[in-house]
């Protein structure tokens, strides 16, 4: 049955009365500095549940746990490396996640029966708000119906979620626009399973770092992945989506003798008066590339496309992030020039 979906601003008042609903059992949408979360109590295996339903989510795709301090991060997880305090010191608050050992209050249905959980602590102000008012740790995958692009904008949210959730909190365009890194630990070194805006050069500052061969390529039919997410296809909009790797010439040759009804072209930007078939662009460094991706491809859907080619991102950096959500929108289809 449908129920009324509320859109809140962030003024403390409204932040309680969101706190108020994840403190009954209710799920919530979140902005966070990455990507709108679907938030409900992580120790609440009954709330958790509405996650998965509302989101049509695979039952074996683990949700990270949200905290705003620090000190809370030994009540979920034991057997905290030191290279994890370490971390957590250099990018806390901010868009990394660690997944370690959890503790027994972690109910089964939010780690998706695995016994590590995935645990970050975003530093967007009203998520940070909304965590301490609520007074739980917060289980939170993206707020979007599950395979579709993430959402960035409340109007996202409301898109896929109106109707299956009582509420919105709308805190604005996410800055980061793609999801956070998640790590794992192995002895001393760090394994990359998602990249994300904490890149793997920056990671390797503090630790070595093992990049995931998934973050690039697809799991194998019934292979297994050490992060569930990364063997569904995923942030795909209707249309087929072609990644095309060439230079800038090579690239406006191939879409000029592609064209035709339902194509478009998803550049850069800097090559608009070039581009002769319709366009959206996505951002000429990979900071606005992530920023734009996921509204780029929901747009997409808004005009009709039903071909896109998306000229290939710098892998660099963020970038790593922005090619991985892209492989996974293209399923992993890439013309090479
Ligand atoms: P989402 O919040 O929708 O971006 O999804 C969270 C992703 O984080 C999942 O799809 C997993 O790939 C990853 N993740 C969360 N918890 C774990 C965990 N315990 N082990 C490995 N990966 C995890
Ligand atoms: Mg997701």
């Amino acid at each position: 049955m449908d129920i009324s979906t509320k859109l809140l601003g962030t003024s403390e008042e409204e932040l309680r009365y969101a706190a108020g609903l994840l403190a009954r059992g209710e799920i919530v949408g979140m902005p966070t500095e990455t990507v709108y979360g679907l938030a409900a109590d992580a120790e609440n295996p009954r709330a958790v549940e509405k996650i998965f339903a509302a989101k049509g989510r695979p039952q074996d795709n683990p949700l990270i746990v949200h905290i705003a301090d620090i000190e809370r991060l030994e009540e979920y997880a034991h057997s905290i490396p030191v290279i994890a305090y370490r971390l957590a010191e250099k990018f806390w608050p901010g868009p990394l996640t660690m997944v370690l050992p959890k503790k027994e209050i972690i109910p089964d249905v939010t780690s998706a029966g695995l016994n590590t959980v995935g645990i970050r602590m975003p530093c967007h102000e009203a998520a940070r708000s909304l965590i301490r008012l609520s007074g739980k740790a917060l289980a939170a995958p993206s707020a979007n119906i599950s395979g579709s692009p993430s959402p960035t904008e409340a109007a996202h949210v409301m898109a896929d979620m109106r109707g299956r959730i009582p509420a919105v909190v709308d805190g604005g365009s996410c800055p980061v626009g793609v999801e956070s890194t998640v790590i794992s630990f192995e002895g001393d070194a760090v394994r990359i399973l998602r990249p994300g805006f904490v890149s793997a050069e920056e990671l390797s500052e503090w630790a070595e770092v093992i990049c995931d061969r998934h973050i690039t390529e697809a799991a194998a039919e019934g292979e297994k992945v050490l992060s569930p997410g990364m063997k569904y296809k995923h942030y795909s909009p209707k249309a087929n989506v072609t990644i095309v790797d060439g230079s800038e010439e090579q690239y406006l040759e191939f879409v000029s003798r592609h064209g035709g009804n339902g194509v478009c072209a998803m550049i850069f930007g800097s090559e608009a008066d070039k581009c002769m078939i319709p366009y959206i662009a996505y951002g000429d460094t990979s900071e606005e590339q992530a920023a734009n991706l996921f509204a780029v491809l929901r747009k997409l859907d808004g005009i009709g496309a039903e071909q896109v080619y998306a000229r290939m991102p710098s892998p660099q950096g963020v970038g790593l992030a922005v090619y991985n959500r892209l492989l996974r929108a293209a399923g992993f289809e890439v013309v090479r020039l």
